[in-house]
């Protein structure tokens, strides 16, 4: 059976709108004509109503489960049967889990082991975090006496756009505002987008090739083994799935990185295995194995492993360096009752690359919880560079053994410890920034994420955010407050007489921007320095948009400054990085040792990368700063701009001007316009600009625009907009450092003249 593309989609929509509950309803056709599929009949899922009456007959809410409300059903047939029509699918809907033809599924749909209802087919229809994914059809086969499945994959087309930095580019166009809603609105998915949210094509294939290797529905890439099991422990953790750790390893990273997740587990050894019957999924028993070699454990320990899959205890196996892991000619079966296996292929020293490779990845084939991680990667920013990616998949497809790599690597001579290049790039920040010393990250975010692990504690887990900060730090420190170590407190610029009083005992860090993005606001890092100062806790301040060209926050008090290098210091759009500069060298330490245990260096390779572009950046930083200058205040000046945000035209609240903190106001300015609605914006940003790209990043040597707020906060409603002050039809510009303004401010001016265009 072919479900025609409509009535597939009628379906799904029909999951949407019920999620996160199940959907369910009919397919109806002709009587005589066994193809024909004509109509969908959504129905009543009456599950929530006879779970209320009598939870112990029916365990299952809405959530779970579904029951077609009886009368509409029989209402259904009565009419169909004066039409010449019957039923001909049953479909329901699976939130979060997957398609799949579950074990309840087929009990509903069998009677004394036939089908209960002879020639009806039925369809599940996958809806994933409220989208609509993929589906399977389970026909009834009489020979066989069980049910034939058949896979329909997801129907969502993806939009192809283009890439902004060439190969390894971390950006993709944004072309138009209704290509930004259709992909916001889940109906179409972005070929190329920013490098944390939509995965670069060399991490898809990493992830794609190495899930059907190992037979997993799933494979979530990371920046090392060792960061790809701290995102998966920090997330159990903070789902409230993991309660008790029980651990097997043999003395290796894993007892000493434990606590500073807080996590105490209780050991077990793997030559005498617990009996799997102590362990319970409602209990949060996780049980972790670290092992040398995980295909020799699955060999020598399967049907201990098996036992698992009906206890639903997840089981984590962890294997730091996977032997012989680049062949693709190896294809493993995937273990009964493992529910995640991690893999690393972290090497900075090997006869098989010149240079180091880092990475890792989680298999897996639990739908839902791969779904939730892949959401959290995007915030938490522990991600695999595409450089390592495509290193991989080129080191894979040859006989490793064999073979003399060719590649633009080749040249690399490994060095003592594989991060030369780290060590040259932290040093030059150092000496920009006035920093003692300072570490390397897979990505902006990363740093922040490790910072809110090593700063934020059970008994310190406040932390004081001043001004609208970029909007996944803001986003992250507001929502992971639920179980882990976060509680923000959010003051605004103006706000600072309130910082005493809420400098209490159980603040772990304070944490603003140089310039905040997207609005430009300079806080008076001097009055929160002093203060922080004062009160013992740590300070931090990401100066990613002022760049260390224009502000040294060490100055000014802060104990850390954040960078994210994927901007103004690489400036070529093919670099993700970030970086941690601290105030003082014993603070080194416990950071050092954080990013070791958990594997979230930067890879030798962005490393290399960033140190190349790095050797201009004080020249390209003037540009950058002019640049945006003459922008500002052409913006300023033009009827058709309503207020423009700019770091010079801010003040702090003792009223003295920023250049106190700032030499240079960096390359972004925001605007409104000055009749601004949503069709205007359409009007300025739809049309033709020859100089500038439409890009969401910012720090490209290019000059960029987007419309920000309809990219961070899409789903915000006005009331949460108005909160942050935060204008929905913002425009932002990140200035490039062209050596000619003049084609910007061409090309902006006719973008505005549009804007003031009568129509026809
Ligand atoms: N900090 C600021 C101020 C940013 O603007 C960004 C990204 O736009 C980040 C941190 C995160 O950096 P990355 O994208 O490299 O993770």
């Amino acid at each position: 059976m072919r479900i025609p593309e409509q009535i597939l989609a009628e379906c799904h929509a029909h999951g949407v709108e019920a999620y996160p509950e199940e959907s369910c309803g009919f397919i109806v056709g002709n009587i005589d004509d066994a193809e024909s599929l004509e109509t969908v009949h959504p129905m009543r899922n009456i599950m929530n109503e006879l779970h209320e009456e009598d939870p112990e007959q029916y365990p299952r809410t809405g959530r779970d489960g579904y029951m077609i409300d009886p009368r509409e059903h029989m209402k259904l047939e009565r009419s169909l049967k004066k039409e010449g029509k019957q039923i001909k699918v049953i479909y329901h809907s699976h939130p979060d889990v997957g398609a799949y033809f579950s074990a309840k599924d087929k009990e509903d749909a069998l009677w004394n082991g036939n089908a209960r209802y002879p020639g009806i087919t039925f369809l599940v229809c996958a809806t994933n975090q409220g989208k609509a994914g993929d589906a399977i059809l389970a026909d009834f086969n009489t020979t066989e006496s069980d049910f034939d499945i058949t896979e329909i994959p997801e129907i969502t087309p993806v939009a192809s756009s283009e890439l902004l930095g060439g190969t390894f580019g971390v950006s993709g166009l944004l072309p138009t505002l209704d290509f930004i809603h259709e992909w916001k609105n889940g109906k179409t998915e972005l070929e190329y987008g920013y490098f944390r949210f939509v995965p670069p094509k060399q991490v898809r294939t990493f992830q794609q090739q190495l899930a059907v290797r190992h037979q997993a529905r799933h494979g979530l890439a990371y920046s090392s083994g060792r960061s790809s099991l701290l995102e998966l422990l920090s997330y159990l953790q903070d789902s409230s799935l993991l309660t008790n750790l029980h651990l097997a390893s043999s003395g290796t990273f894993i007892t000493d990185a434990l606590p500073s997740l807080e996590i105490l587990p209780q050991s077990f050894n793997l030559n005498e295995l617990p009996d799997a019957e102590n362990f319970s999924a409602n209990e949060g028993d996780v049980i972790l194995i670290v092992s040398k070699n995980s295909i020799k454990f699955f060999r020598k320990n399967g049907e201990w492993l098996g036992k698992f899959k009906r206890l639903r205890v997840p089981v984590i196996v962890y294997e730091e360096t996977a032997s012989r892991f680049w062949q693709a000619d190896i294809q493993y079966e995937w273990p009964i009752g493992l529910s995640y296996w991690i893999r690393g292929f972290t090497h900075t020293k090997s006869r098989y690359f010149d240079c180091g490779i880092a990475g890792g990845i989680i298999l897996s084939n639990n739908d839902r919880q791969m779904a939730e991680l892949l959401e959290l990667r995007k915030k938490r920013g522990a991600v695999l560079s595409a450089r390592n990616a495509e290193l991989f998949c080129e080191k894979s497809s040859v006989n490793v053994e064999n073979s003399k790599r060719t590649s633009e690597y080749s040249e690399e001579v490994e060095t003592e410890h594989g991060c030369v290049h780290e060590e040259a790039v932290s040093k030059q920040l150092c000496a920009w920034e006035n920093a003692a010393a300072g570490l390397l990250f897979p990505s902006g975010m990363s740093a922040i994420m490790v910072l809110m692990n090593l700063l934020l504690k059970k008994d310190k887990p406040r932390v004081i955010v001043i001004g609208l900060i970029y909007s996944e730090t803001y986003s992250l420190l507001r929502d992971s407050g639920r179980t882990s170590n976060c509680d923000a407190l959010f003051l605004g610029l103006q706000e600072l007489e309130r910082l005493s009083e809420v400098l209490t005992e159980d603040v772990g860090m304070v944490i603003t921007e140089t310039i905040t993005n997207p609005l430009c606001g300079v806080p008076d890092l001097e009055c929160i320095g002093k203060l922080a100062n004062a009160h013992g806790v740590p300070f931090v301040v990401d100066n990613t948009l002022a760049s260390p060209a224009n502000c040294q926050p060490v100055f000014w008090g802060a104990d850390y400054v954040i960078h994210s290098t994927t901007k103004y210091l690489s400036g070529s759009n093919d670099h993700a990085g970030g970086a941690i500069l601290v105030k003082c060298p014993e603070k080194l330490n416990a950071l050092k040792e954080f990013q070791h245990n958990w594997g979230l260096k930067i890879s030798p390779l962005e490393a290399k990368v960033l140190r190349q572009r790095m050797h201009d950046f004080k020249e390209r930083m003037q540009r950058f700063n002019e640049n945006n200058e003459a922008v500002a205040y052409f913006l300023e000046a033009h009827p058709a701009v309503g207020r423009v945000y700019f770091a010079s035209s801010q003040y702090d609240v003792s009223g003295s001007p920023t250049t106190k903190f700032l030499s240079g106001n960096g390359g972004v300015v925001s605007f409104v316009l000055k009749n601004d609605t949503e069709d205007n914006l359409q009007k300025f940003y739809d049309g033709e600009f020859t100089s500038i790209l439409k890009a969401p990043t910012l720090g490209s040597n290019q000059t960029l625009v987007c419309p920000y707020s309809m990219l961070t906060h899409y789903h915000d409603s006005d009331e949460d907009l108005l909160e942050i002050e935060l204008p929905r039809y913002l425009i932002r510009i990140a200035s490039g450092s062209e050596k000619e303004i003049a084609p910007i401010i061409a090309d902006l001016n006719s973008a505005l003249a549009r804007t003031t265009l009568k129509d026809n």
